[in-house]
């Protein structure tokens, strides 16, 4: 049952990271220097690799991850190949780019933020995830947040900008991860186009794997710049979400502990 609760406080910032990018980055190889966007039958890159997910059958949305089907280097060919699709955007827009600085290479750089940073988490690998087990057997609720979310809505492309809590209810024999791990998860998961809704119900699947608690909840709050900068041009809208799993559901205790715990930080 999600709740639906508005949460106005300032709390102590926890770090977002920044790092998932990096791997994407280093992966330059000279091969694609020839004929970078397409492979070596000529066909178009993107379409390569659309190709191989359709032979496994696999989902493809915007915000699923794709990296088992990427091969090493193909990232910067992909980039290139975006690249040039972006181009044709702008001439379309009747935007002169030859001779108006500004925008020269706006093609480029808004393909490479678009692949390497803002929705990297579509094809870069999962973050390895060093589990400890539960030495202590530790059975009390943690909170861990706020975590920065950084995002962009599907049907537009907006930025969505907020915050993440995770409550966590690990049982005795649950398997712990690090803190710092809640954050480059969260961010793997942001990092791709997405509607809320089902971003914090990705992420929530994703923890009860990993950790098998006894409970998980996650509140997310956030600005939808598609709200904001376009449509209704309602700056003061916030969407507010919650998904509550295992003990968190079944005892309102334990939630009400969790929501009021976010209120006072
Ligand atoms: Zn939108």
């Amino acid at each position: 049952m999600p709740i639906k609760k508005a949460i106005s406080k300032k709390v102590v910032a926890t770090k977002s990271v920044g790092k998932a990018t990096s791997k994407a980055v280093a992966k330059k190889t000279s091969t694609q220097k020839v004929n970078p966007t397409k492979d070596e039958s000529g066909l178009p890159l993107s379409l390569v690799i659309r190709r191989r997910i359709q032979a496994q059958k696999a989902r493809f949305h915007a915000n699923d991850n794709i990296a088992a089907f990427i091969k090493p280097g193909e990232l910067d060919g992909l980039v290139d190949e975006v690249a040039e699709k972006m181009q044709a955007v702008l001439e379309s827009l009747v935007i002169d780019t030859d001779s108006d600085h500004n925008t020269k290479n706006t093609s480029r750089r808004v393909a490479k933020m678009f692949v390497q940073e803002v929705f990297n988490g579509r094809y870069v690998e999962q973050p390895t995830l060093t589990k400890f087990p539960n030495v202590s057997r530790l059975n009390e609720l943690m909170i861990i947040g706020p975590i920065t979310v950084r995002s962009a809505c599907s049907h537009h492309l907006c930025p969505i900008m907020g915050r993440i809590w995770i409550g966590v209810l690990p049982s005795k024999e649950s398997a712990l991860i690090g803190l710092s791990k809640y954050s480059r998860l969260t961010e793997w998961v942001m990092c791709r186009p997405q509607i809320q809704e089902e971003a914090v119900v990705e992420l929530a699947d994703m923890l009860e794997k990993k950790i098998k608690p006894i409970g998980v909840a996650i509140v997310m709050d956030a600005d939808h710049f598609c709200m904001q900068w376009r449509g209704v041009k309602d700056r003061d809208s916030k969407m507010v979400n919650s998904v509550m799993r295992g003990a968190f559901l079944k005892d309102s205790n334990l939630r009400r502990e969790f929501l009021s715990l976010l209120d006072k930080r």
